[in-house]
């Protein structure tokens, strides 16, 4: 059976060991989900990412850091910070996007988390093509799996319809 899942809803809410966050370079919060899992996670999330900031000067494009999940269900959070879509994939958008992916599966084996739920990374504000995101996030996932055993579930949560329907072809397929 697949490790993968696909789900619809707020990634907030889904009982996984880690979730990831869809964050920016500041570490201090923003909109979209990353403003949805500090309102539900509280206080302590932000304070642990901006301990991270006065070490290591916030989070570039591509790379994933982790903290506590305050109140929410999962143990512990990766906030990675996706590539912004400039309408071509000249800067290598593509790459940097597959790396959020990748980072974050390998933050969770090193902190011994097995289950991770993923939000479609840069679909929102960063305007990334929901087709191109999805099929490298699938991809390269699905990749991941097949050379790692450790990970037992991941899960794509998919706030809006068109991206379930994407991820569910992908699944499909
Ligand atoms: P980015 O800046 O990386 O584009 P956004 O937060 O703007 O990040 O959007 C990333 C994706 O997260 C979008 O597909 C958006 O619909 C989705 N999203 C927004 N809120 C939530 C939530 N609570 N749970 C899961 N996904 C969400």
């Amino acid at each position: 059976m697949s490790k993968i899942k696909i789900l619809q809803g707020d990634i907030t809410k889904v009982d996984v060991d880690v979730i990831v966050n869809a964050a920016n370079t500041s570490l201090l919060g923003g909109g979209g989900v990353d403003g949805a899992i500090h309102r539900a996670g509280g206080s302590q999330i932000l304070d642990e990412c901006r301990d991270i900031r006065a070490r290591q000067g916030g989070c570039d494009p591509g790379e994933a850091v982790i903290t506590n999940a305050g109140n929410l269900p999962a143990i512990k959070v990766i906030h990675t910070v996706g590539p912004v879509w400039t309408g071509d994939n000249e800067g290598g958008q593509r790459a940097v996007l597959a790396s959020c992916y990748l980072e974050s599966l390998k933050l969770a084996i090193a902190n011994n988390l097995k289950t991770i739920a993923f939000p479609n990374i840069s679909t929102g504000v960063y305007r990334f093509p929901k087709d191109l995101a999805a099929q490298t996030a699938f991809k390269t996932v699905q990749d991941f799996l097949l050379k790692n055993e450790v990970i037992d579930e991941v899960i794509f949560v998919c706030f809006d319809l068109e991206n379930f329907n994407l991820y569910q072809k992908l699944l499909d397929s």
